[in-house]
């Protein structure tokens, strides 16, 4: 609570936004500089998108979606390492096409499996370069499908799934979305081959709990930036929500796509192979099904699951690569640039589609910046 009377506390920061880049933030403030953080969210916990909790049946489930950690940055690794040991785990996806389940990212055993083939990786690759699509330019996130697999593979793999994930045509998006999945001609059925891959042994929240459990970080849960009012000064605000939102729209919505999820707990062990299966029919109205045991490691005679929705409304998941939304958050980001005191981070602060990794990478370069020029800590 925050004292509604007498004189306002004063903190160094105040933190908007207790995910990835709020608490990094706030744990290398408090910790490193000694400076005092006040880091609310307008959520019930901390963890943002990121958040786990065990469900009404004792299993460990994402609140917000399937949630894998996979990095190339040692440092991400070694930093986060501090609050969390790891589970190893490396993350595998099929694809429900026609009837079968494949393994997606499209690899030797998708083609030989859906085309009755037993071919080895150089046929894989002569296959695919005889159905690939040339192209003089790649625009979209269409031609970096096409280009790659050809027109077939990518209506069965991706134009369904990626209009309901996106609610509009891979024509539309950057080609930078669906160039994070790769096409291969050997039998590697990893979907990321990242040279870390694990998950926080003992859950998210955890880790969480452990960056911010320092006497200089106070925590406040169900606390709308907009609503906190005259009972805290700061001298410098780090805002990691939506930078549309901070600005009142005023050039108009930053364009987010949500999901809806439908979490369950099955009565039997397993429901699945593999942690998630897409589902790229644009009949079926869901994108996938996670079950969470097969990234935890839990042991339980019973299986949650989660189905995503996407839509339109809700809170804003995901930021959309396209020129148009570029050109828009363009303006907002030269108004952040003209606001004194405030920086803006995270992936909804500067709207970007970031994995966790590069968040949490980001994070550490502002504070790096921040501990460049900052002054000693305030005693307040
Ligand atoms: P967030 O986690 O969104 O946190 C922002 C916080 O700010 C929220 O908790 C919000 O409540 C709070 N907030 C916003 N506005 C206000 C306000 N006005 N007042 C108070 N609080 C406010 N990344 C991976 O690396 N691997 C994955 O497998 C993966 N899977 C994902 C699956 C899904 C379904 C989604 C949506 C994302 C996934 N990500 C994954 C991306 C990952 O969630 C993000 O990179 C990361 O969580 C971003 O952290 P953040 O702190 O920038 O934002
Ligand atoms: N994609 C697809 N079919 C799939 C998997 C991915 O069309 O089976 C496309 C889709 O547009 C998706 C994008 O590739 O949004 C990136 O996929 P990724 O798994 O990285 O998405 P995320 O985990 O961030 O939702």
């Amino acid at each position: 609570m925050l004292p509604t009377s007498h004189a306002p506390e004063t903190f160094d920061y105040l933190i908007v936004g207790a995910g990835f880049a709020g608490c990094v933030l706030a744990e290398r403030l408090a910790s490193q500089l000694g400076l005092r953080v006040l880091l609310i969210d307008r959520r019930d916990h901390l963890g943002g998108n990121a958040y786990d909790c065990t469900d009404a049946a004792g299993v460990l489930v994402h609140r917000y979606g399937p949630h894998i950690f996979h990095t190339n940055a040692q440092k991400v690794v070694d930093y986060l390492s501090q609050f969390t040991r790891w589970r190893p785990y490396q993350h595998r996806v099929l694809a429900d096409v026609q009837g079968q389940q494949l393994p997606m990212p499209i690899n030797l055993t998708t083609i030989n499996r859906l085309y009755g083939l037993s071919l080895d990786s150089a046929g894989a690759a002569a296959f695919l370069a005889a159905r690939a699509t040339a192209l003089p330019e790649l625009r979209s996130s269409r031609d970096v499908v096409v280009s790659q697999v050809g027109e077939e593979l990518y209506r069965t793999f991706f134009e369904g799934y990626t209009r309901k994930q996106w609610g509009r045509d891979a024509t539309e998006l950057d080609k930078s979305v669906t160039a994070r999945v790769p096409t291969r001609t050997d039998a590697d059925d990893r979907y990321f081959q990242d040279r870390f891959q694990c998950m926080p042994l003992e859950g998210y929240t955890r880790m969480f709990e452990r960056m911010v459990d320092h006497p200089n970080i106070r925590f406040l849960p169900d606390t709308d930036h907009a609503e906190l009012g005259g009972t805290v000064r700061w001298r410098h605000l780090v805002y990691t929500g939506p930078v549309d939102e901070f600005f009142g729209y005023c050039f108009g919505p930053l364009p987010y796509r949500s999901l809806r999820f439908e979490h369950r707990t099955l009565d039997q062990e397993w429901l699945q192979p593999v942690a998630v299966v897409n589902y790229p029919a644009p009949e079926v109205p869901y994108t996938r099904i996670t079950e969470y045991k097969h990234l935890t490691g839990q042991r339980h005679p019973r299986t949650s699951i989660t189905h995503e929705y996407p839509t339109d409304q809700g809170d804003p998941y995901y930021p959309i690569p396209a020129p148009e939304n570029a050109a828009l958050y363009e303006r907002y980001a030269q108004l952040a640039e003209q606001t004194p005191g405030v920086t803006f981070t995270g992936r909804l602060g500067t709207y970007r589609y970031y994995n966790m990794d590069q968040v949490v990478a980001q994070s550490l370069a502002l504070f790096a910046r921040i501990a460049q020029t900052a002054p000693a800590a305030s005693g307040v």
